[in-house]
């Protein structure tokens, strides 16, 4: 029997309870404000910035990212609703290129490793 099985009741109440709780939090998400292109924009700029991210311009970088048309490393086209990722070098925080999420999280992956 998996983790999963044995557990799914509770996995299952724990789920429905954060949702529960979290509501409200979750429906303006879903429906307004970040759908909103400014607010879309502020918060992953914000988001960026958190995870140590450094650019000249996020403004820039955001349309940059926003009109890319393929993933750097496999060339794959992105289809609207891709998730693009940027890659930027753990060590300066600067950016690197767009990538599509799993050569993403690949990289994050050897890097892992590597160290
Ligand atoms: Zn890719």
């Amino acid at each position: 029997m998996s983790y999963y099985q044995k557990n799914r009741d509770a996995i299952l109440q724990k789920r429905k309870s954060y949702y529960e709780n979290n509501k409200e939090k979750i429906l303006a998400r879903e429906s307004g404000y970040y759908k909103n292109e400014d607010g879309k924009k502020r918060k992953t700029i914000n988001a960026w910035k958190r995870m140590g991210l450094v650019a000249d311009d996020y403004e820039a970088l955001y349309d940059l990212r926003k009109n890319a048309e393929k993933c750097w490393i496999c060339e794959k086209a992105f289809q609207p609703d891709d998730k693009r990722c940027l890659d930027h070098d753990h060590e300066t925080g600067k950016f690197r290129q767009i990538l599509c999420y799993s050569c993403n999280v690949r990289d994050n992956w050897k890097n892992k490793v590597s160290k």
